[in-house]
C-alpha cells in the first residue's frame, strides 16, 4: 500500500475538477481572443473560471491575473510591482522562510540596484512585528509574507503586518498557496493588496495559478506580446489549466469546513499516534497556529535524506520540506532561520496530509515510520 503524506508539495487532480476540464481537452479550442464562436466559448470558460477564483477569496473577478501557477504569480507581484515603483522607492521587505519563488525573485531585483530587508524569525518560524516596523523605511515600497510556511505549517500574523503596511503607505503581498482552502481568506476584509495562489496545491491541475492584485495597484507585465489578462500576462491562455484551478476553487469554497476538520483530524491522529511510540522526536515550527495539513517533525539521531529513502521503500511518501530544495541535499532555509539545532535540522521531515487520506492511513503510516526509525536506530 502507497500512502501519500506530500500534499504539501502537490495534490491530486479532484475527480470533479476533471471532469470539468475534459470538455477543453477534447472538443473545445479556439482561442479566446478570437472573436468568432470558437473563441468566444472559451473566452466564457475563462471568464466563468475567473469568478470561481474571485469568488473563493472575496475578490472581484477583474482582480484576477491567471499564471502559470504560484511561482509566476510570487515573481510577478515582486518584480512587477518594484518596476512600477518611482525611482526612489527602491526597498522591500519579505522574510527568511518565504519559499524560494520569493526569495529568488528578491535576489534577481538586487542585482539590478533595488534593497531587500529579510526579516528573521522566532523558534517557531513566526516573523515579529517589531522587526518589521524597525525594517520599515521611507523609500520601502512592498512587504511579501507567506501566509502559512510550507515547511513547517507556521501561520504569520497576516492581518496585522497588513494594517503596519498601510499605516506606512507601503504595499502588502502574501503568498496564500498554502493555506489557500483552509484557512479563511477575505480579500475585501483584509489588508492586503497582492495575493498570490496556486491551482495544484487545491486539488487543481498543475500550471496554472493565480495573482489577486487591488484596484490601485501599479504593476509592470513580465510577459509582454497580447492584450490577455488586461495586459499584465500575456500569452494565449492556459484554458485547460485555468477551467480546472476555476473548479478547484469553487470546491474550496462549498468544502474548505469539512476538509480543514478532516486534516485536523488526520493531524492530531497522526502527533498523538507518532508520539505514543516514544520515539526520540521533536516538532517543529507553531504547535497551535499552524496550518490543518503541514507537521514537520524532526527524528533526532536519523539523517532526513536517510529516513526519506526508507520510507519510501516502505511505501510513505514525505518530504524533506520544500521540494525545490529537495535532490539538493541542502539544510532547510526555513529550519535554518528558526535557529534550531543541527542535531533537528539535520533530521527533520514533513509529513502533509490530503482530503483523499484516511485515519486508517495515518495510523498505518505512523506503525511503518516506527518500524523504520527503530531499524535505523540498530
Ligand atoms: C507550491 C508553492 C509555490 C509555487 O507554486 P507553483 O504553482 O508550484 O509554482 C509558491 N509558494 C508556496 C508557499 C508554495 O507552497
Amino acid at each position: 500500500m502507497l500512502i501519500y503524506l506530500d500534499n504539501a508539495a502537490t495534490t491530486p487532480l479532484d475527480q470533479t475538477v476533471r471532469d470539468a476540464m475534459l470538455p477543453y481537452l477534447e472538443g473545445s479550442y479556439g482561442n479566446p481572443s478570437s472573436i468568432h464562436a470558437f473563441g468566444r466559448q472559451t473566452r466564457a470558460a475563462i471568464d466563468h473560471a475567473r469568478s470561481q477564483v474571485a469568488d473563493a477569496i472575496g475578490a472581484n473577478p477583474s482582480q484576477i491575473v491567471f499564471t502559470s501557477g504560484g511561482t509566476e504569480a510570487d515573481n510577478l507581484a515582486l518584480i512587477g510591482v518594484m518596476h512600477a515603483q518611482p525611482v526612489e522607492k527602491k526597498h522591500l521587505i519579505t522574510s527568511q522562510v518565504e519559499h524560494h519563488a520569493i526569495l529568488d525573485a528578491c535576489k534577481y531585483l538586487e542585482r539590478f540596484g533595488y534593497e531587500v530587508t529579510y526579516l528573521p524569525v522566532n523558534q517557531q518560524g513566526l516573523v515579529q512585528l517589531e522587526d518589521i516596523r524597525a525594517a520599515i523605511r521611507p523609500d520601502t515600497a512592498l512587504i511579501s509574507i507567506l501566509h502559512g510556511n510550507n515547511e513547517i505549517g507556521t501561520i504569520q500574523p497576516i492581518e496585522q503586518i497588513g494594517h503596519l503596511a498601510h499605516e506606512h503607505s507601503i504595499l502588502f503581498h502574501v503568498d496564500a498557496v498554502q493555506s489557500f482552502g483552509l484557512e479563511p481568506f477575505d480579500v475585501s476584509a483584509l489588508p492586503v493588496d497582492l495575493v498570490t495562489l496556486s491551482s495544484h496545491k487545491i486539488y487543481g491541475p498543475k500550471g496554472a495559478g493565480a495573482l489577486y492584485i487591488r484596484d490601485s495597484v501599479k504593476l509592470l507585465p513580465r510577459a509582454l506580446g497580447g492584450a490577455q489578462e488586461r495586459r499584465k500576462r500575456a500569452g494565449t491562455e492556459n484554458i485547460l489549466g485555468i477551467v480546472g484551478f476555476g473548479k478547484a476553487a469553487e470546491l474550496v469554497g462549498k468544502h474548505h469546513i469539512a476538509r480543514r476538520e478532516h486534516l485536523v483530524q488526520l493531524k492530531q491522529t497522526f502527533i498523538e499516534d507518532l508520539r505514543s511510540r516514544s520515539l526520540d522526536i521533536v516538532i517543529n515550527g507553531h504547535v497551535d497556529n499552524s496550518l490543518a495539513h503541514i507537521v514537520n517533525i524532526s527524528f533526532l539521531g536519523i539523517d532526513t535524506e536517510t529516513l526519506l529513502i526508507q520510507l519510501d521503500m516502505e511505501g510513505i511518501a514525505a518530504s524533506s520540506g520544500s521540494a525545490c530544495t529537495s535532490g539538493t541535499l541542502s539544510v532547510s532555509h526555513v529550519l535554518k532561520a528558526m535557529h534550531l539545532p543541527d542535531s533537528v535540522t539535520n533530521s527533520a521531515i514533513r509529513f502533509s496530509f490530503g482530503k483523499d487520506n484516511t485515519v486508517e492511513e495515518i495510523k498505518a503510516a505512523t506503525e511503518k515510520i516506527e518500524k523504520v526509525v527503530r531499524r535505523l536506530y540498530r
